[in-house]
């Protein structure tokens, strides 16, 4: 477990106790940090008591003298009523990712990697952790991906934390100041928690606000928000782009194709170069990288058709790539399962690549507005919910055809998260033989 000898004797009030706000707990009071937990969930609040904490809930008390409000990432500050009785006490706002920052200096030395953007996250950080790992330096997720950084324990020396962090994991944020942080790109996403694009922009800028002078940043500059980022930033900066990446070579890297993955992989090859590997480390880390699940995952193939589970991308701009990814060919014909709940941002990004699309099956509340969107311009098949979208493709499709759930969409309309989207469609698949 992480933890620091500054959080003794300071009080901590968290709010919500999922995973890492349990690990927070656990953290915080192995420090000798007295912490006053809440969760709506009573079995929660039953945890957090039996790891040490008080319950209450910190909008009820008053929180003068505390040291801080640990909330989870999922928690709407913009709406929610916790932001401002916390400023009315003068206590900060913060999240897990802030309490590692702060017991960065008993552990260890280290490098810390942050890696930001709309789309990649996932992708740049397993893969940077992978080369690392292959390379034999001992490195570890955290952030939105993986376990909660708190409960893990520290890296031996020279070790590297890759963090993956969400606009919101950077607003909770106030000394984390990353040895290399990367934007990965930026397009409107999450615009129901921001006061419009320029708010999420500036969030994700942030990032780069909290470096050191000698601190690295990398930003890939394949679209015009985040070239305007670049441009902003006047410490050590490395300008990559996805057309830096040479064909011939990204062949070779079975795990990371499509042009998305190769902004993907310019990314994770600066911080590795950053971060001293060298070139033969570098290629055998990206040819042995195997893609994370629900991203561009090849769930099965039943009788010819092959069936790809990329439920992972949640707003048209990571649905781009996916269906860029499979141009028409004869004997190759692209059936597209989309929808799920939409996010405001539409299906242009996705228009350029409607010639690759045979049919287009359309599930959820996006179903009649992506319906609209796309008009006459590929046939439409207004499926409904996933299992008839599935039957309709397996019935449409010939041998040698892909279907691809890519759904440009939230998915809490109709499942958890994205992830029990992505096993439910697996699920069906299997189901059919494939797998
Ligand atoms: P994140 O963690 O930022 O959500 P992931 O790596 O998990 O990103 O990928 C999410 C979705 O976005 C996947 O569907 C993937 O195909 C797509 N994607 C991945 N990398 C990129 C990129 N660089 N640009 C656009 N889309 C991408």
């Amino acid at each position: 477990m992480i933890g620091s000898r500054v959080f003794a004797g300071r009080r901590y009030a968290v709010l919500g106790l999922a995973r890492s706000g349990l690990a927070t707990v656990e953290a915080l009071v192995a420090s000798g940090a007295g912490v006053t937990a809440w969760d709506d969930r009573e079995e929660a609040r039953d945890e957090a008591m039996a790891l040490g904490a008080d319950i209450g809930n910190p909008l009820e008390i008053d929180l003068v003298g505390f040291a801080g409000v640990v909330v989870s990432p999922g928690v709407p500050l913009n709406r929610h009523p916790i932001a401002a009785h916390a400023r009315e006490a003068h206590v900060p706002v913060i999240g897990d990712i802030e309490l590692f920052a702060e017991a960065r200096d008993e552990l260890p030395p280290h490098k810390v990697v942050g890696i930001t953007g709309t789309n990649g996250k996932s992708t740049v950080t397993a893969l940077v952790t992978h080369m690392l790992e292959s390379a034999g330096i001992p490195a570890l997720m955290g952030g939105n991906i993986g376990l909660p950084i708190l409960s893990r324990d520290p890296l031996a020396e020279g070790g590297v934390y890759v963090l993956e962090l969400s606009s919101y994991q950077i607003d909770l944020s106030h000394s984390l100041a990353c040895d290399v942080a990367v934007l990965t790109n930026l397009s409107p996403d999450h615009l129901d928690r921001y006061d419009g694009f320029a708010g999420y922009a500036a969030s994700k800028e942030r990032l780069f606000g909290l470096q050191h002078r000698d601190q690295v940043a990398i930003v890939a500059v394949d679209d015009d928000p985040s070239k305007m980022i670049a441009s902003r930033i006047n410490h050590r900066l490395h300008r990559v782009s996805a057309k830096d990446v040479d064909a011939a070579d990204q062949a070779r890297w079975p795990a990371l194709q499509g042009p998305h993955n190769a902004q993907n992989a310019v990314c994770a090859i600066a911080v590795c170069r950053v971060l001293g590997l060298d070139d033969e480390q570098i290629e055998r880390g990206l040819a042995t990288y195997q893609s994370l699940p629900h991203r561009m995952e090849l769930v099965g193939e039943v009788g010819g058709v092959r069936w790809f589970n990329d439920s992972k991308a949640t707003n048209a701009a990571s649905a781009a790539p996916a269906l860029a990814a499979f141009p028409p060919a004869p004997d190759q014909r692209l059936h597209w399962i989309a929808g799920g709940q939409a996010k405001g941002d539409g299906l242009s990004a996705c228009r350029p690549w409607f010639g690759h699309v045979k049919c287009a099956y359309l599930i959820g509340e996006a179903m009649a507005p992506f319906a609209g969107e796309i008009g006459e311009a590929i046939p439409v098949d207004r499926a409904g919910d996933l299992a008839t979208a599935v039957a309709h493709a397996a019935a449409a499709a010939q041998p040698g055809d892909i279907v691809l759930l890519s759904p440009a969409c939230a998915s809490f309309d109709q499942f958890k998260d994205y992830e029990q989207r992505g096993d439910v469609f697996r699920g069906l698949v299997q189901a059919m033989g494939g797998g």
